[in-house]
């Protein structure tokens, strides 16, 4: 894809189809993300320049024979990588929400466990590709969300959303499953989803009661047991999850969803379409390989390397 080519995406599966015509356009595009100085062999992980862009490689220095796709979330598929891509494609320029029916439809597969398969092994890599953590002012909390209102079930979510100033519009928004409303694990959600130095918009009790003696500074929301964008986006959160996946999601997989709600209002800030989509392709490559059984015993999201 050339530079001249991604002003001005406007995320049409068309579009796609001009600028990866085929397999092979598509196996150059990902080999030179992977491996913009050459290839490194996965196995031996000795550089081999005179390599070129393929789908399997036998490397020069070990004799080992490895993939495109090895150690990726792509990993083991026998599918042509123009059809991952094209997953992809569609998940970043999906703006509302994306359901497993629609990625079969997209992609002809006969399998809906294939479909929802690929899908939550994208919304792994959402994690990956959606990593800057907020910043400024923030706000924050942590309250209940129901994933499945017919089964009655709740889970604790922390949620951080940036507090734009002048206009008071929501910036980027992080949140994240917890096990309990502790200080503890709050402080663990901090580390990951807030800058430090950032000014913390807060209830004025446990467990917020602590953050003047953080890296945060405080400034106590006393109105409310939870801020009002705090409840509107678990509010929004709830609508799109419902609206898009009817009967609502389990909570092992609560995780992934939040991912990639937070993925969608972030990605809306972003400059252009190609950012999006070259960050959710970045977030496939570096997303650690998890089977349909590990999804669906664990519903894990992938691990860092
Ligand atoms: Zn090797």
């Amino acid at each position: 894809m050339k530079a001249t080519q991604t002003d001005q995406l406007t995320g049409t599966i068309t579009e796609f189809h001009s600028l990866f015509p085929g397999e092979d356009e598509v196996i150059d595009f990902l080999f030179g993300l992977r491996w913009p100085d050459g290839f490194i062999c996965p196995s031996c992980r000795e550089k081999s320049p005179g390599v070129h862009p393929a789908r399997t490689f036998i490397c020069p220095k070990c004799g080992n024979l490895s993939s495109l796709t090895t150690g990726t979330i792509m990993h083991g598929t026998k599918k042509n990588l123009s059809q991952w891509l094209l997953a992809i494609w569609w998940l970043s320029a999906n703006e509302k929400g994306a359901s497993a029916r629609e990625l079969q439809r997209l992609l002809e597969l006969s399998s809906y466990q294939t479909a929802w398969t690929w899908l939550q092994k994208l919304r792994m890599a959402i994690s990956f590709a959606d990593r800057e953590p907020c910043k400024g002012v923030v706000e924050l909390g942590c309250s209940e969300v129901t994933p499945a209102w017919e089964r009655h079930e709740e889970a604790l979510v922390f949620t951080a959303a940036e507090f734009i100033l002048p206009l008071g519009v929501t910036g980027r928004i992080r949140m994240s499953m917890a096990f309990d409303c502790s200080e503890k694990a709050m402080v663990q959600f901090l580390q990951k989803a807030v800058k430090e130095k950032s000014s913390l918009i807060a209830p004025g009790f446990a467990p917020f009661s602590h953050l003047e003696q953080s890296n945060y500074s405080y400034i106590i929301d006393s109105k409310t047991e939870i801020p009002k964008r705090i409840e509107e986006i678990n509010s929004s959160f709830e609508i799109w999850l419902h609206k898009i996946h009817r009967g609502g999601v389990s909570l092992k997989h609560l995780q992934l969803y939040l991912d990639e709600f937070c993925f969608h209002n972030n990605a809306s800030l972003m400059a252009n379409r190609h950012s999006i989509f070259m960050a959710l392709v970045q977030g496939v490559l570096e997303a650690t390989p998890t089977s349909y059984k590990e999804i669906v015993q664990t519903g894990a999201g992938g691990k860092r390397k």
